[in-house]
């Protein structure tokens, strides 16, 4: 069997990119926070259903949680950088991108009191826009990121990138992880979960997987966030129309889903699942 990394996107439920435009960031502080107890019902699901993941957590959380920080490490998962406070990697410079991730990783070692060797970039905001970035991950010692989409979307996506493992750092043993893909009558299409995930039959995402597992022979790299399983969050009444229709559906049978395709398939911690790709990259 192939082990698949499980991942979740450790924000909260104002932080998403679909809500950017309507709640600011001086407002953040003003909002009623969930981000912790949905990531303690992510670490009671991971628990219940046997396996390890890892947490990409923003330092922004980390800064006001770091309790939480402290028992996802105790728990077992991989503690992960999700950059700062979610700005897009294409929308800063090469040196706020480094400050960005310094800071982050700092509060997050200080929090977990382990090693940060991983990083996912907000909204998979690594693509052709951004030649330097995985240079700076590389140069600040990570072992790997996650956080390219080879694939087109409306809001993020780099379709030309490989759909698995590659190093994108020549004489670098950084790993790039992509968010899995599946081939679609022709087309390469988002299956790596979040919204895509949820709002589809899990027929799908199961087919997905496994392709990729038995295909492809390479192990799926999955994600959601813990938003994504709290039907009681507040409604943000100003945002888009379709911003508003992607965030909200389906939020209540997500946990039972996730509980199905973790219970389904084989699943660890995305460190874990790098550390085996490097090797086969050699
Ligand atoms: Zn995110």
């Amino acid at each position: 069997m192939v082990l698949n990394g499980l991942s979740v996107d450790i924000e909260d439920w104002f932080q998403v990119g679909a809500f950017e435009r309507t709640i600011r960031r001086e407002d953040w502080d003003g909002l009623l926070p969930r981000v912790e107890r949905n990531s303690d019902a992510v670490i009671a699901l991971f628990d219940r259903a046997g396996a390890k993941g890892t947490f990409f957590t923003l330092g922004w959380v980390a800064e006001r949680y770091p309790a939480l920080i402290r028992r996802i490490v105790d728990a077992g998962h991989e503690v992960a950088s999700h950059g700062w406070d979610h700005v897009r990697v294409f929308t800063m410079t090469p040196d706020q991108f480094r400050a960005d991730i310094r800071r982050a990783r700092a509060v997050l070692e200080d929090a977990g009191g382990r090693a940060v060797t991983g990083y996912r970039a907000p909204s998979f905001s690594i693509d052709q826009r951004t030649p330097w970035a995985h240079e700076i991950l590389s140069e600040e010692g990570y072992a790997y990121s996650s956080s390219v989409a080879p694939v087109v979307h409306d809001h993020y996506g780099w379709p030309e990138a490989p759909r698995f493992a590659f190093r994108p750092v020549a004489g670098s043993a950084l790993v790039e992880l992509p968010v899995t893909t599946a081939r679609l009558m022709g087309r390469i299409v988002a299956a790596g979960g979040g919204g895509f995930f949820r709002l589809f039959p899990y027929a799908f995402s199961r087919w997905a997987i496994r392709q990729v597992n038995k295909q492809d022979r390479r192990p799926a790299i999955f994600y959601f966030h813990p938003w994504e399983i709290d039907p009681g969050q507040p409604r943000v009444a100003q945002a888009p129309f379709k911003s508003k229709l992607r965030h909200y559906s389906r939020l209540a049978a997500m946990e039972g889903k996730l509980e199905r395709v973790i219970r389904e398939f084989s699943w660890g911690r995305v460190d874990v699942v790098a550390a085996h790709q490097a090797a086969t990259l050699g």
